[in-house]
């Protein structure tokens, strides 16, 4: 998920490498390596955990002239942020290298496997696994051992891989997660993106999935894990480096919003096994305690705790225990009662969110079992959690949560799913219907950026002006009304309430007119008819609506003057789907207002005090 940059050409590669690695910075990391392979075919390999600038110390007047090498920004997802689990990852022979970003599904049977094998593998990562697997197969030629590899691994990858023996040879590959060859005369360079090569060239090819790449100074091959011959365009950018960094996009906001198909995919990725069964091997540590647990307290701030909401729905559902989400101020000063039998799990985008780790450092004093759900390995509230979650969303960089978001839905689903399986609570045949939703989960989120980006800038110029916004919805599309709701104001700094359609009527109806549009979640569901009583009552009073709805939908138009559609999925779910178009809208509001979406004013990313 986070840098990966390679080079292989005439050249001192070192600097070019800690270079790229520097332009790679903005997308987060928590520790970085470098290896090179000398004119005498020594490999020098150093990495260190944290900022870039330890790496660069540690190498300073020891870096060895190298035409080759390949460097790497981690940001963990298997196994903590320290020196011995920083990339690159290498073989038993010493000989080989290996970078990756991603995840490997099936890491714990390769690992087994390989350790049944004789392998002995440092590091406690799921790509050591990718390195020992070609070591096996290797029989003089990097490809083809890739290749093997690859055909073993399940999950999402970008990696690239640097045999001692074959110093004028990178070999790189991908699947769901990008990597981009940049090449040049006598030269060829390969990368997470752009941004780390732009520097040196403009020619680049885009690596599709389940491409292998042969990198060699004078060109490249690409063949498919395979082994058939495949082929690329070669595309010529005319972007800034400010704009790769962006991936071509005007905004980290916007880069993330089309990168949620990428992060649910990685989210589901080991949790979802491939006859649809649910897959929460966190829970492990938990042991029985979670036969004797009674309630469920979910402790959240901002969108977390609106994807708390829907996790407290799932779980309340599928276990029958009473369940709720409070917002971490509220529970730290009036806390429900705690005892060993409260299920505590606490959800932060960050893991240093002050307001949800004191209430959890409470409910751990009162002897609660605590599940922390956070995106970030390391971070303070894993050290105060019996097991933990992580997201698996890749760094955020926009301050307004969009990829975190509709990854906490999801593994805050697949917790309660997991927990209702662990109690014996969650029939098979619904289970496997879940599994089967989540698989087509990141394909859906794909239609769902391409429906609705396209005609977004127009319908937000057309609401531009107006006083505030009423969304609305039902449910587990309630959550997503305020979350909406948020994402607007956050953004574009226009008022906007998020409400239960019900209670629409109970008062807030007196806001609405023909500038106070109403933004109605009426996706399918058993209330859907309920909530276009809802919209009735708000276009009797003037309101404009428009709708989010279920694509094929075949009356929702004559109720709403605009619709923006998602695909079908459980209610359960349909919030991670609804909430897209929802973020487009307020990314284009706030672009026709002018105001600074990446860093809105008076917010921080990370909210460290109480
Ligand atoms: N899963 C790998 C690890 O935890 C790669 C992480 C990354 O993408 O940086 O080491």
């Amino acid at each position: 998920m986070c840098g990966i940059v390679g080079y292989v050409g005439p050249r001192e590669a070192g600097p070019i490498l800690m270079e790229g690695l520097r332009r790679l910075e903005y997308r987060g990391y928590d520790s970085a390596g470098i290896a090179l392979v000398d004119e005498g075919g020594s490999l020098f390999v150093e990495k260190k955990a944290g900022k870039l600038e330890n790496l660069r110390t540690a190498i300073a007047d020891r870096t060895p002239h190298a035409a080759i090498g390949l460097a790497h920004t981690r940001w963990a997802t298997h196994g903590r942020p320290n020196d011995l689990n920083a990339h690159p990852h290498q073989d038993c022979t010493g000989d080989l290298t290996v970078i990756h970003n991603g995840i490997i599904e099936n890491f714990r049977e390769l690992r087994d496997g390989l350790e049944a094998r004789g392998h002995r593998l440092a590091s406690e990562t799921d790509t050591e696994a990718l390195a020992h697997l070609i070591e096996e197969a290797y029989d003089g030629d990097l490809v083809e051992a890739t290749r093997a590899a690859l055909r073993q691994a399940e999950g999402a990858f970008a990696l690239v891989v640097m045999h001692r023996g074959e110093r004028d040879r990178l070999v790189g590959a991908r699947r769901d997660v990008p990597l981009v060859i940049g090449l040049a005369a006598g030269e060829s360079f390969v990368a997470s993106d752009v941004s780390a090569i732009l520097a040196h060239t403009d020619r680049v090819v885009f690596l599709e999935n389940d491409d292998v790449v042969d990198l060699r100074p004078w060109g490249i091959e690409i063949t498919g894990v395979d082994g058939a011959p495949r082929s690329r365009a070669v595309t010529v950018i005319d972007w800034t480096i400010e704009a790769a960094e962006k991936g071509g996009f005007d905004h980290f906001m916007l880069k993330e919003i089309h990168e949620q198909p990428e992060a649910l995919r990685q989210a589901i990725a080991g949790r979802v096994r491939r006859a649809g069964r649910i897959n929460v091997p966190e829970l492990v540590p938990l042991g029985d305690v979670l036969a004797r647990v009674n309630r469920v307290e979910l402790v959240a701030c901002g969108s977390a705790f609106y994807a708390s909401m829907i996790g407290a729905n799932a779980l309340q559902a599928w276990t029958g225990l009473p369940t709720r989400a409070t917002v971490g101020s509220e529970f730290r000063y009036d806390p429900p009662p705690l005892d060993e039998r409260t299920l505590v799990i606490a959800v932060t985008q960050s893991g240093e969110t002050a307001d949800t780790i004191a209430p959890t450092r409470l409910a751990r004093e009162r002897g609660c079992p605590v599940i922390a759900v956070t995106n970030t390995v390391g971070s303070a509230i894993t050290r105060e959690a019996d097991a933990v979650l992580f997201l698996q969303a890749g760094p955020e960089i926009a301050v307004a949560a969009s990829k975190t978001f509709v990854t906490q839905v999801t593994t805050l689903v697949i917790l309660a799913a997991g927990i209702a399986a662990a109690l014996g609570r969650l029939p098979v045949d619904q289970e496997l219907a879940l599994g089967e939703a989540l698989r087509a989960l990141p394909d859906q989120a794909a239609w769902t950026v391409a429906r609705n980006g396209p005609g977004m800038a127009d319908l937000a110029t057309r609401y531009m002006r107006s006083r505030g916004f009423m969304y609305i919805g039902r449910g587990a599309s309630y959550p997503a009304a305020l979350e909406g709701a948020l994402k607007i104001k956050e953004v574009s700094y226009v008022h906007a309430e998020g409400y239960a359609a019900g209670e629409l009527k109970h008062g807030p109806i007196s806001l609405l007119d023909e500038d106070c549009p109403l933004v109605a979640i009426a996706t399918r569901s058993h209330v859907y008819d309920k909530l276009i009583s809802n919209v009735m009552e708000g276009r009797a009073r003037g309101a404009r609506v428009i709708a989010v709805a279920t694509e094929g939908d075949p009356q929702i138009e004559r109720f709403a003057e605009d619709v923006l559609w998602v695909p079908d999925t459980l209610d359960i779910l349909s919030p991670i789907l609804a909430i897209i178009p929802l973020q487009l809208f307020a990314y284009q509001v706030a672009l026709a207002r002018g105001t600074d979406v990446d860093q809105p004013r008076n917010l921080a990313k990370s909210v460290t005090v109480e």
